[in-house]
């Protein structure tokens, strides 16, 4: 993050917030009832790390009763933006989304070091172009470097940090999806309709795998898949950090490209792209010459669950897949995108199945896109609350469905021995349509 700053010009940009932020604002009640679901509060347990500690500092600068100083801007980027205080607060005040704002406003207003330039306007654009920063890891693993370096401890020796991100680094797959299937597969039996897959970054150029089984649920419960390769990133990078103009341009080229593709409905199968991509309508919503485009969009973008579960019928062939599983909410699906009940419904007709509900309402892994490299320590405290509520469960399969949360849960998994199969929805399902072939 940059240091170069002007307060004042920040608290001025902050007093921009339009009406509707601003107004949540105002609505704090100070009831308290979102602190026990503030995952910074449970772990940190100070009012400064809470929803309405947050909502109070922003508040603070726009009435000039406090600097906008480094450190306020330190507590701004301390929030997860996992809306779990969305979800409960009575007053209808979004902590989270104001947070988000807030960052948009100060980093206008500072200035930006390089390589966050480089990463967030250039590389992101561009799905090729990540895949050449991500070369160096895959020659890594590929060549038996990392088995070498995980066996002796190596990185111990060298940085806390680099060790870390080592541990947490997932195996990448031979080839992105985007170079293993077609632009265009056909409906298995009679055609439903045209789906538009969207390759999010994440799952084409880490979890390969799993999309491929999410294209492949889709082909067999009756859709055709269209999947646009030049899509770039959804932009929820940069919402977290702050940067809006690149994101604009991203989020334009992706509706327009799947308008031009026809299609009746744009499936993702990453939670925090589909969080993403339903609220491009609100990003526009001020642009009289996209607006509409943008709404007839984001009306169509389903998450993966919620998907399958409108459209499987009761009499879907699905095999037994006998296993103890929980399913850990992202909270870009939970409460991101209000979506509880469709991934649980898919889980509990697999025959044999044996789902557990995990007793921790929804709580957020620590992941949150890169708040687990930016904030180790409390991701960690976070990760540890998790782990803890999946032990009681006695799962022996932790099932999610966005990139960031496997990452971080599989490392939990690792690091504590746990021995979880920790695998995406589209995977477990995707056991079942086959065992269902196998078996008929
Ligand atoms: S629940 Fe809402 S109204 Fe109550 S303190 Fe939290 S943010 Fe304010
Ligand atoms: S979005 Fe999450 S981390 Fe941020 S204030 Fe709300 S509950 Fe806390």
């Amino acid at each position: 993050m940059g240091k170069d700053f002007d307060p004042d010009k920040i608290a001025s940009a902050l007093s921009t917030l339009d009406v509707h932020d601003y107004g949540d604002v105002l609505q704090c009640m100070r009831c308290g009832l979102c602190l026990p679901t503030c995952p910074t509060y449970r772990t940190d347990g100070v009012e400064t790390q809470s929803p309405r500690g947050r909502v109070a500092l922003i508040k603070a600068v726009i009435d000039g009763k406090m600097k906008a100083s480094e450190e306020f801007i330190e507590h701004i980027y301390h929030c997860l933006d996992c809306r779990n205080c969305q979800t409960v607060c009575p007053a209808g005040v979004k902590a989270g989304e104001l947070a988000l704002e807030a960052r948009y406003r100060i980093e206008q207003n500072r200035s930006q070091p390089l390589i966050k330039r480089f990463l967030l306007n250039y590389a992101i654009l561009d799905q090729k172009r990540l895949a050449k920063l991500l070369a160096p890891l895959k020659i890594y693993q590929i060549s038996g470097l990392q088995a070498l370096v995980r066996k002796y401890d190596i990185l111990k020796l060298i940085s806390e940090d680099l060790r870390f991100m080592e541990a947490l680094s997932p195996k990448l797959p031979s080839r992105p999806l985007s170079e293993q299937i077609p632009e265009e597969i056909p409906a298995i039996g009679h055609e439903r309709g045209r789906v538009g897959f969207f390759l999010g970054c994440a799952m084409n150029l880490i979890f390969a795998e799993t999309s491929k089984a999410t294209v492949d649920n889709l082909t067999r419960s009756g859709f055709r898949v269209i999947v646009p390769k030049e899509v770039q990133c959804c932009g929820t990078p940069n919402i977290a950090e702050g940067e809006r103009k690149t994101y604009r341009e991203m989020a334009e080229n992706t509706i327009r490209i799947f308008a031009d593709r026809r299609v009746d409905y744009v499936v993702t199968d990453c939670a925090a792209c589909g969080s993403e991509l339903k609220a491009y309508h609100d990003i526009f919503h001020k642009n009289p010459n996209f607006a509409s485009k943008a709404e007839e969009f984001s009306k169509k973008v389903r998450d993966v669950s919620e998907f399958l579960d409108s459209v499987w019928s009761p009499d879907i062939k699905l095999g037994r897949v006998p296993e103890i599983v929980c399913f850990h909410d992202p909270c870009h699906l939970r409460h991101g995108q209000k979506l509880i009940s469709p991934q649980r419904n898919l889980l509990k007709r697999i025959p044999d199945l044996d789902y557990r509900e995990l007793p921790d309402e929804g709580q957020c892994c620590g992941s949150a896109g890169i708040y687990n490299i930016t904030h180790r320590d409390r991701s960690m405290k976070i990760l540890q609350s998790k782990l803890e509520a999946i032990g009681k469960t006695q799962a022996q399969t932790v099932v999610s469905s966005n990139p960031g949360c496997l990452m971080q849960l599989a490392y939990g998994s690792r690091r504590f021995g746990k021995g979880w199969d920790v695998i995406h929805i589209s995977e477990i399902l995707n056991r079942s349509l086959r065992a269902a072939d196998k078996a008929s």
